[in-house]
């Protein structure tokens, strides 16, 4: 096969432990190592990563590579990429699997530039056709999938959470092979002073299995009280379309869509929300989609998977009041 190189998949380390999301890079490594008959190898990279390494094992890669070095215990571009830049040249070439976290858009073209090799970020999906692999990814507001070849030597992909199936752990396999990278030549220009996480109430919704989500024609602020006792009683995290979250209503956090999260939960119910395209690129991947709103018109009708036409606000108390009595 033309791309028969091996799949090098990227695992950040954080607080000793892999990354949440490690599983699902690994499962697109598989995938991506599958399509083009290559090799899957994980490269585990952080500081004190002894314990993340072991778990990294049992994801059934041929061969775990790790990195472990105190100048990598947070996220700090310019290392990130020249111990990843060093793993590849052992390794490599490979097709680079990341995730498309906020560390991964800044790491994925800075390793992109330092290999010159070529990069699709956001991706979805993978195939090949007569051995050519290819990488699809969602544009114009997920309206159109485009498809790209790996025409370089290297190939970077940052992967969408959610699009490929986290892999269950099975028994320990595949050999750790520690990297001696060199980082004193680099040139770090972003010094850490420290660390303030915000902590938020609720279920996150990059996390959450269901959301019920607001729009505008929730109204006013004291509306979101609806909108959070039905997620409360669902187990479910609150979501925003953009107007709330820019009128305060919502926390910015909250935000689906284009310019905010992207989500697929398995239950999303929208209320007053009309399904722009800028929202609809943030939630199209859910399973069920049930849309609540006054207007029969509404775009979110077109992809949603249960309707209810009227005021959110004779509607949601009672399936509230209905799906606790159910959950009693
Ligand atoms: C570059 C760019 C990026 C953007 N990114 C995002 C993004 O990430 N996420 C996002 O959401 N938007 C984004 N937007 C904004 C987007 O274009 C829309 O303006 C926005 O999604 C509309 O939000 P909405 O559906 O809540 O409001 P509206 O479009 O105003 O819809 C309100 C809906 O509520 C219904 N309604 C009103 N009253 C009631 C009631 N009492 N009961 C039931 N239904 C009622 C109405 O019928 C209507 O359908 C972006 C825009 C741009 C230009």
């Amino acid at each position: 096969m033309r791309n028969a190189k091996p799949v090098l998949a990227f695992l950040k380390v954080e607080g000793g432990s892999l990354h949440p999301l490690a599983p699902e890079v690994i499962a697109a490594g598989r995938r991506t190592a599958r399509e083009s008959g290559g090799a899957l190898f994980l490269a585990v990279i952080g500081s004190s990563i002894a314990a993340a390494a072991e778990e990294a094992r049992s994801y059934g890669a041929e061969r775990v590579f790790t990195v472990d070095d105190p100048r990598l215990d947070m996220y700090r571009g310019e290392y990130f990429s020249a111990a990843l830049k060093q793993v590849c040249a052992l390794t490599g070439p490979v097709i680079v699997v990341m995730a498309n976290t906020v560390d991964g858009v800044d790491l994925a073209p800075r390793l992109a530039c330092l290999l010159e090799a070529g990069l699709v970020t956001d991706c979805v999906d993978v195939a090949s056709e007569n051995g050519v692999l290819s990488f699809i990814k969602p544009i114009y507001s997920g309206n159109v999938m485009a498809v790209y070849t790996a025409a370089t030597d290297y190939f970077i992909i940052s992967i969408r959470r959610r699009s490929f199936e986290a892999l269950p752990k099975g028994s320990p396999a595949g050999e750790i092979m520690p990297v001696a990278v060199d980082l004193d030549a680099v040139a770090c220009v972003v010094n850490h002073v420290g660390q303030r996480i915000e902590e938020e109430a609720g279920i996150k919704i990059d996390a959450a299995d269901r959301i019920v989500a607001g729009g505008r024609g929730i109204g006013k602020a004291e509306g979101f009280e609806q909108v959070r006792s039905l997620a409360e009683t669902l187990g479910a995290a609150v979501g925003a379309s953009r107007p709330p979250c820019d009128l305060g209503w919502a926390s910015p956090k909250s935000q689906v869509g284009q310019t905010g999260q992207i989500v697929a939960p398995s239950l999303y119910i929208a209320i007053g929300i009309s399904g722009s395209t800028q929202h609809l690129a943030g939630m199209l991947g859910s399973k069920t989609i049930v849309a609540i709103n006054k207007d029969p018109q509404a775009s979110i009708f077109k992809v949603a998977n249960y309707g209810i036409v009227g005021n959110y606000e004779e509607i949601v108390p009672g399936l509230t009041e209905t799906l606790q009595g159910m959950m009693k």
